[in-house]
C-alpha cells in the first residue's frame, strides 16, 4: 500500500483532469467558478441526482441570471420555478438568502466559509463547497459521496463532517483545494459508488485501505434505517362554476408555500375516486381523492383550472390532478 499524500491526490486529480463529467454549471474549473451559479447548483444537487437537477439549473438561469433576480422574485415564482424539484424549503431558504446579501452585504456574496455560513439554508457543506470551489479556499466539502470514499479509503468508522475534514484536509492541496474537494465528489459518483464501487477501475486503489484489506463492502459503516410508515389521508375535491378549491400551506409546513388539495385524516362524505400514492424520504402516503359537496376548509381559494399553470404545486397535487383528469 502507498502512502505518500502527495502522490494520492496527485493520482485523483489527474483522473478527475480527464474523466470529469462537462456539466452546466462547470463553466471554469473548481476553485475559480462564478459563485451564483455554483450556489444555484448546489442546492439543487442535494438529495436530487444530477439528471434530474440538470434542466431545472438551465431554466433557473435564464428565468433567474443573477442572484438579484431571485431576491426581488415573488416566493410564488421562486416555488413555480422549482415546481417538481421537491425539498421545497431549498428554494425559499434561497429566496431569503438572496434578499439577505442584497440588504445585508450590499449585494456581495461573502467570500469566505465562515461568513457564507450565516446565510439562510447554507449548512457547513453548502459552505465549503461554495468556498472552496470559488476562492479555492482549503476546507472539505463532505457531501455524502465524499463521506462514503473517505470511509473506504481510510476505514473510516465515524462519519461526522469534522472528523472527514480532519481525515482529508493533509492531503489537500492548498493551491488546488476546490478541485481536490470536486474528484473526491466526482469520484464517489462515478467510481466508488454506494452499491457497486468499480475498484479496478479506480485512480486511488492503491492508497484505498478498504480495498488493500479487502474490506470494501463492510463501509461505510451505515446503521439499519428505521421503516417508513405511511400515512393515509383524504384530499378535499371541491369543484364549481370552471373552478377548483385549493390551499397554500403555510411557511412553515412541509411543502410550506405550495398550493395544494385541503388534506383529511378524516373521511368526508363523498365520492371516491382513484387512490393516489406517493414517497418522501421520511414517510409514504396514499391519498383518496374525495368529491365533496362543500369547501369544508376555511382558508383556500377558488382557482379557475385554465389559471393552475400558474400555480406551483407539489409532486403530490400534480398526481391527484392528473386522476381528476384536469
Ligand atoms: Fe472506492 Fe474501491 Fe476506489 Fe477504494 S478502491 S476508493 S473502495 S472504488
Amino acid at each position: 500500500m502507498k502512502h505518500s499524500t502527495s502522490t494520492f491526490s496527485h493520482a485523483l486529480l489527474v483522473w478527475f483532469r480527464d474523466n470529469q463529467r462537462a456539466l452546466p454549471w462547470r463553466s471554469a474549473p473548481a476553485g475559480q467558478r462564478p459563485v451564483y451559479p455554483t450556489w444555484v447548483s448546489e442546492v439543487m444537487l442535494q438529495q436530487t441526482q444530477v439528471s434530474t437537477v440538470i434542466p431545472y439549473f438551465e431554466k433557473w438561469m435564464q428565468r433567474f441570471p443573477t442572484l438579484q433576480a431571485v431576491a426581488r422574485a415573488t416566493q410564488s415564482d421562486i416555488l413555480k420555478a422549482w415546481e417538481g424539484l421537491g425539498y421545497y424549503r431549498r428554494a425559499r431558504l434561497l429566496h431569503k438568502a438572496a434578499q439577505q446579501v442584497l440588504n445585508d452585504h450590499a449585494g456581495d456574496i461573502p467570500e469566505n466559509y465562515q461568513d457564507l455560513k450565516h446565510l439562510a439554508g447554507l449548512g457547513e457543506y453548502t459552505a465549503a463547497a461554495i468556498a472552496s470551489l470559488c476562492f479555492n479556499e482549503a476546507v472539505i466539502a463532505a457531501d455524502a459521496n465524499v463521506k462514503r470514499v473517505a470511509s473506504r479509503l481510510f476505514c473510516l468508522e465515524t462519519l461526522t463532517a469534522k472528523h472527514i475534514a480532519a481525515t482529508l484536509q493533509p492531503h489537500q492541496p492548498a493551491a488546488q483545494a476546490g478541485l481536490f474537494n470536486e474528484a473526491l465528489i466526482e469520484l464517489g459518483a462515478l467510481i466508488c459508488s454506494a452499491k457497486m464501487p468499480q475498484c479496478q477501475a479506480c485512480p486511488v486503489q492503491d492508497f484505498c485501505q478498504a480495498y488493500q484489506t479487502n474490506k470494501v463492502e463492510a463501509y461505510p459503516i451505515i446503521k439499519k434505517r428505521k421503516a417508513v410508515p405511511t400515512l393515509e389521508r383524504y384530499a378535499l375535491i371541491y369543484r364549481q362554476d370552471g373552478a377548483i378549491w385549493l390551499e397554500q400551506r403555510p411557511d412553515d409546513a412541509m411543502l410550506g408555500g405550495l398550493w395544494g388539495f385541503p388534506l383529511s385524516e378524516v373521511r368526508p362524505e363523498g365520492a371516491a375516486l382513484t387512490k393516489v400514492k406517493h414517497a418522501y424520504s421520511h414517510f409514504k402516503i396514499e391519498v383518496i381523492p374525495v368529491q365533496v359537496e362543500q369547501k369544508l376548509t376555511q382558508k383556500g381559494a377558488m382557482i379557475a383550472m385554465d389559471r393552475l399553470e400558474h400555480y406551483a404545486l407539489s409532486s403530490l397535487d400534480h398526481k391527484i390532478l392528473a386522476v381528476l383528469q384536469l
